[in-house]
């Protein structure tokens, strides 16, 4: 699904704004950012948690909490990106280069076995 056109750095900025108007920069250290995508991952697993092996395991009931969670991840990955120093876009561009020549796609298209096992 193609996401609404909109700037990483533009979200990062209205984040960081968001956290300052509360003056909650204080308790955004880097761990305890860490530790909130933490609990937002298992907040994002509970969405789905008993739903067994149906498919699809996100449904018209459910999607709005698992698009909820997934942003609460999303917020606080971008914020802890931020506050951690790391240009998360940089850092995507950088480690997709390195999973395309970690994953050559002629030895790996349609594998699930990883590299070195
Ligand atoms: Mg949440």
């Amino acid at each position: 699904m193609p996401f609404t056109p909109r700037c990483l750095d533009s979200i990062r900025a209205e984040a960081a704004e968001f956290a300052n108007e509360r003056d909650w920069e204080q308790f955004h250290s880097p761990r305890n950012l860490l530790l909130a995508v933490v609990s937002e991952v298992g907040e994002l697993a509970e969405v789905v948690r008993w739903s067994g092996d149906r498919e699809p395991a996100i449904t018209d009931a459910n999607r709005q909490d698992w698009e909820d969670e997934l942003a609460d991840v999303f917020i606080l990955l971008v914020r802890l990106a931020d506050r951690s120093g790391v240009d998360l876009t940089a850092a995507f561009a950088r480690k997709l280069q390195k999973a395309r020549e970690k994953y050559p796609i002629d030895q790996f298209k349609g594998s699930a076995r990883k590299a070195g096992r």
